[in-house]
């Protein structure tokens, strides 16, 4: 049974004074929810910080991008060794902003999806086409390449934990959420590429997440689709009331 994910990418927002300033108002509004994780992703200067406040709460904490190397002269990278030695659980991998704003490659996130296994942390792998490989009818083309090159001799025996986020390009801060139907549809095509690539019993363990444009007025939709496992949300989850909302769509 996949226990759903809903997940905060705060992406490069909030100070470490706003970010504790946001758990503190956040934390008690979750204190009792069990059924599904929760985890929000800050910024590398508030992310320590986080993991403190966070610390015997039902709240985890990831960082939002890391290199595939313990160490070396790479200025301005963290290291998978460093993350861990924090407490941090949680590591986004190939976010379409990382993509392509700092030229992440599929290899690049195959490099770190190894690494963050071999240290324990729990990955989450983001994959989504642009709007123009949609118009064009290659979503699916795009989603069964990503993962394959994502999971590219990674062996069916480790990856009980991946988690993969379906992220449309498109509709990433746009407000223009996919449909449900069309969530499901790629949900679909990822999982039967998890299939071939891993086998059948790791699919089925496979949580796969949906992130672009959620809020508290469309979640409930979406989450009424079998095949989503929960959401990674950007823009909604700044404030904690409305990603508390998020989290509270059935109440
Ligand atoms: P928005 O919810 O702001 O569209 O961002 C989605 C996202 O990129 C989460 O990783």
């Amino acid at each position: 049974m996949r226990k759903p994910l809903i997940a905060a990418n705060w992406k490069m927002y909030k100070t470490p004074n706003e970010s504790l300033a946001f758990l503190k108002e956040f934390l008690p509004l979750v204190e009792n929810h069990e059924r599904d994780n929760i985890a929000i992703f800050p910024t590398m200067s508030s992310l320590a910080y986080c993991i403190d406040a966070c610390k015997g709460s039902r709240v985890d904490v990831g960082a939002q991008t890391m290199h595939w190397l313990n160490e070396g002269p790479y200025t301005g990278q963290t290291s998978p060794t460093m993350l861990a030695s924090i407490g941090c659980d949680h590591i986004l991998l190939g976010h379409s902003e990382r993509r392509i704003y700092a030229n992440e490659t599929d290899d690049m996130v195959n490099w770190k999806l190894k690494a963050a296994l071999a240290h324990g942390l729990v990955p989450i792998v983001c994959v989504g086409e642009s709007l123009e490989k949609r118009q064009s009818g290659l979503t699916e083309a795009v989603l069964r390449w990503q993962i394959a090159c994502a999971l590219n001799s990674i062996r069916a025996e480790v990856p009980s934990t991946i988690t993969i986020a379906y992220e449309p390009v498109w509709a990433i801060g746009t407000g223009s959420t996919a449909t449900p139907r069309q969530i499901a549809e790629a949900h679909r095509i990822i999982r039967r590429e998890v299939a071939f690539r891993l086998g059948q019993h790791c699919a089925d363990e496979t949580r796969i997440i949906y992130g672009g444009s959620v809020k508290p007025d469309n979640i409930s939709q979406i989450m009424a689709e079998p095949e989503i496992d929960g959401c990674l949300v950007g823009g909604a989850s700044l404030d904690p009331k409305s990603f508390s909302d998020i989290i509270h769509y059935q109440d």
